[in-house]
């Protein structure tokens, strides 16, 4: 099991998610997070850093993850409006939600991905990046 080089997968999940009409761009992000999900264009974006790579895998599936979770009605607020100190929790729920199901869906694609925010450790940075990242 498992693939010699991550360009394989890397392909076959971009194929996965433009099959969905989502639109897929490699950019340099200035903001320092791997991965945009930008529901109202239908559109990830991913570090251009990451292409073929297999964090690369992991952040895609991350980022389709958001966009299950947006189709199934799940977390509207999260997705639409612009966020504040008050919806921390909200915050915490859509991302947590997104990385268990990313988790998941890379095992689906036969990719080893383990984000760090199931650590104590990881979870702690995370949340004080998205402080500084959703709360503008
Ligand atoms: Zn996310």
């Amino acid at each position: 099991m498992g693939w010699s080089n991550p360009k394989a997968p890397y392909n076959a999940i971009l194929c996965h998610i433009k099959s969905k009409g989502i639109r897929v761009y490699h950019r340099e992000i200035k903001s320092g997070a791997c991965g945009l999900f930008d529901c109202r264009k239908m559109i990830i974006t991913i570090s251009k850093d990451l292409k073929n790579t297999y964090e690369g895998c992991g952040v895609l599936c991350h980022e389709l993850s958001h966009f299950c979770d947006y189709q199934e009605g799940k977390f509207l607020k999260f997705f639409e409006e612009r966020l504040t100190e008050k919806d921390l929790d909200l915050i915490i729920k859509a991302e947590m939600s997104a990385i268990k199901n990313a988790v998941k869906l890379s095992k689906m694609w036969e990719i080893q991905y383990s984000p760090p925010e199931l650590t104590k450790k990881g979870f702690d940075e995370s949340v004080e990046f998205w402080k500084k990242y959703y709360f503008q």
